[in-house]
């Protein structure tokens, strides 16, 4: 193969993967901000990587949070556990595998490099519900 059909394929390659990857980085998480990874929906609808939200529990598990928040939308998360989506999950491996890219670069590596302090849900303003 010719030098420049060497170049030209491999700057396909990479538009290709390029491609991919925005197709993946649309799939977001949003504590940790990078494509989901086990993506888990809470009652709100809101989807976040089961890692994440796993972190997030516990994190107002030992702050003594009693009342937890959607990080999104602020509305009051229930009892009930958070839902597995398991074709959105599908999907997004897909789309990993198929455009080759590297599962590190597309996936934070799960309660890295979170700051809790801003997805922590805020307050509500409460100034009355003191009891
Ligand atoms: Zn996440
Ligand atoms: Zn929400």
């Amino acid at each position: 193969m010719s030098q420049d059909a060497c170049e030209l394929l491999h700057k396909t390659q990479n538009e290709l993967s390029n491609l991919y990857k925005v197709q993946a980085e649309r799939f977001n998480c949003g504590i940790c901000a990078f494509t989901l990874r086990s993506p888990h929906a809470l009652g709100c609808g809101h989807i976040y990587c089961e890692g994440c939200l796993a972190e997030f529990f516990d994190y107002h598990r030992k702050k003594g949070t009693r009342t937890v928040f959607c990080p999104t939308c602020q509305a009051e998360i229930g009892c009930e556990p958070p839902a597995a989506l398991h074709l959105m999950k599908h999907n997004i491996e897909l789309i990993v595998e198929e455009g080759g890219l590297n599962a590190e670069d597309i996936f934070v590596e799960q309660g890295k490099s979170l700051d809790w302090k801003t997805v922590a849900p805020r307050r509500r303003l409460q100034s009355s519900v003191r009891p």
